[in-house]
């Protein structure tokens, strides 16, 4: 098969699988937020997204209305070829995804105002690269929802205050989102940097399965504290309380500059849509995330 054509087909697939399918490990906690809530309507919330889920896999539909905007992660290897074909294949693929799947056109054009129509535009899908050794190209798609995006934060805080500073900073991002982000949600945080790449860490940190423990124990601890306060809120699922506001937390940083201190969060809703596939060096394709659906 031509390069173009199967990553193109890869792409598709991935986002086919991300806006049908919500992760195991997001599925998983939501079933284990539904076991342990104590409020009833907590309780009728997640029975609710959980039937929801249930019933995307089902008739094979997007399991929500704002299937969001598609962002590319690219992971390619230093000796694959013809990596100029990439883009084009992914910009092919959200075009074919908006028509067959369907998906909801979400790219619109701020200066006019007017809706490409079929979730393409100016740096629409965004594709972030990263070059590793090898032959292999890996394709994550995120198909970012925008009422969890509304709801993102970058802020530059007092060198001085810390990662105290930084936990207030996440709270206080929880808190004024509400409802906002369908909770439960799930959170990136990132400090250091700059304020570009505190938001990009905290971003690609929403990529990262929930049960996936950080192996910096100092980090795994602070992912916990910011964990449980954002619990403590009582915004609860869908923001009608109860204490299951956010389902997973995940912190990375940068080494930042002395006088600096920027901080980002980054919401994803319950609606985590994230799909990963790996094309090998002999054309064989791997579904890392979604594989047999
Ligand atoms: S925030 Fe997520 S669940 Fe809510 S409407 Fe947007 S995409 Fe759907």
């Amino acid at each position: 098969m031509e390069a173009g054509k199967l990553v193109e087909d890869v792409a598709f697939n991935t986002i086919r699988q991300a806006v049908i399918y919500v992760p195991d490990d997001v599925k998983a906690a939501l079933k284990k937020a539904y076991a342990n809530e104590t409020s009833e309507t907590a309780k009728t919330q997640l029975k609710t997204i959980l039937d929801n889920v249930e019933m995307a896999e089902k008739y094979q539909a997007p399991v929500c209305q704002d299937t969001g905007t598609i962002i590319f992660y690219v992971k390619a290897g230093a000796e694959v070829k013809n990596l100029h074909i990439v883009e084009q294949a992914l910009i092919d693929a959200t075009r074919k995804a908006t028509k067959e799947i369907p998906l909801r056109p979400n790219a619109v054009n701020p200066f006019t105002q007017k809706n490409s129509g079929d979730n393409t535009g100016r740096f629409i899908p965004f594709v972030n690269w990263e070059i590793v050794p090898g032959g292999d190209l890996e394709l994550t798609v995120m198909t970012k929802g925008g009422g969890s995006e509304n709801v993102c934060v970058t802020g530059m805080l007092v060198p001085g205050e810390g990662i105290k500073g930084l936990k207030k900073f996440a709270i206080d991002a929880v808190i004024k989102a509400g409802a906002q982000p369908c909770p439960p949600t799930i959170m990136g945080v990132a400090v250091g940097g700059g304020s570009d790449i505190a938001m990009k860490l905290a971003k690609r940190s929403l990529l990262k399965p929930l049960d996936e423990v950080n192996l910096d124990a100092e980090i795994a601890q602070l992912e916990r504290e910011i964990y449980e306060a954002a619990n403590m809120t009582g915004i609860g699922p869908m923001g009608l309380g109860g204490e299951t506001t956010v389902l997973g937390v995940h912190v990375d940083y940068a080494f930042r500059h002395p006088a600096s201190f920027p901080a980002a969060v980054a919401f994803n809703c319950w609606a985590a849509r994230r799909s990963s596939a790996r094309i090998g060096a002999d054309g064989s394709v791997t579904y890392l995330t979604h594989k047999g659906k």
